[in-house]
């Protein structure tokens, strides 16, 4: 024996992990706005790690559940926050009544079932937390767990993604250079109008007139980013209008409620705003 710790298909105390749970059962709605499937698609058949660009609500968590369930792996999502320490991607010693026993962190167990693993935010964590991706995104693949002392070799399928906002970087929370060079990266946006607008009918029910009435409201916020907005209406917001509608809200107020008040507490910003929703609505 090398050592005094088991390996984890010699511990009796864990079972095998279950691809089951991970899998999506059903598609993913997802409507694409350029060829960025075959790209994915490329990118994962040589199981590149890739980087989602892109500000909040334009797609990229959709996308790749829709990739997930087209390619049939599991999907492991990690949202990523500022206080997300290394164990908790990658696992730690849990006491309970029968003494102590080892469990995966969501990283662990995507390598070891062949999962996409997607680290949603990923700026967020700190740096010292995201080296440990490191030899997982490159030749080597495999993941050390140090306090476990096992090396776990990462299965053939497995494929790391991450995501992030370029908007609201700072000097502080930046990816390392030796991170960023481990990924292929994807750029997104927010779809073109007519795109969007067809999203927004889908996933809500509302009409396709109203669906795009919706989308110029968000193109005219787009426009004062950097005017007083840090970030225009998402199109998840224009989703959340859409379904208020639906519900029997009045598109006014629908609005008012899900694409103006989340963005801004500026008074003359509001007020710019609902004046841009009276002209449409
Ligand atoms: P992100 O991960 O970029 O923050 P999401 O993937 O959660 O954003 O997108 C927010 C919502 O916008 C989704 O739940 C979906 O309703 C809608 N959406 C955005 N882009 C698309 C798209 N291309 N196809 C289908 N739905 C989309």
């Amino acid at each position: 024996r090398r050592s005094t710790f088991l390996r984890h298909d010699e511990d009796p105390t864990m079972s095998e992990p279950q691809r089951e749970p991970y899998l999506l059962r059903r598609e993913p709605y997802y409507c694409p706005v350029g060829n960025e499937i075959d790209v994915f698609e490329a990118a994962h058949a040589v199981r590149m790690p890739v980087m989602l660009k892109g500000p909040t609500g334009c797609g990229k968590s959709r996308f790749v559940a829709h990739m997930a369930w087209r390619l049939g792996k599991p999907l492991i999502t990690v949202a990523c926050h500022e206080d997300m320490t290394a164990s908790d991607l990658v696992g730690r010693f849990l006491i309970d009544r029968d003494g102590t026993r080892w469990q995966d962190g969501p990283l662990t167990l995507a390598a070891r079932l062949g999962a996409l693993c997607y680290l949603d935010e990923v700026v967020e964590a700190r740096q010292d937390t995201t080296v440990v991706i490191h030899p997982l995104t490159d030749h080597r693949r495999v993941l050390p767990l140090d306090k476990k002392g096992e090396v776990v070799e990462a299965h053939p399928d497995f494929q790391l993604v991450i995501s992030y906002n370029p908007g609201y970087q700072s000097l502080t929370k930046d990816l390392k250079t030796s991170t960023r060079q481990r990924f292929g990266g994807m750029v997104f946006g927010y779809p073109p109008a007519a795109i969007e607008a067809e999203i927004v009918r889908h996933e809500s029910g509302v009409s396709l007139v109203l669906a795009e009435r919706l989308v110029q409201m968000a193109e005219r916020s787009r426009n004062l980013k950097g005017h007083g907005l840090d970030e225009g209406i998402s199109t998840r917001l224009l989703v959340y209008a859409g379904q208020l509608i639906t519900q029997g809200v009045s598109p006014l107020e629908a609005c008012r409620m899900a694409l103006v008040r989340p963005l801004t507490d500026d008074p003359d910003m509001l007020d710019t705003l609902d004046a841009a929703l009276t002209t449409l609505f």
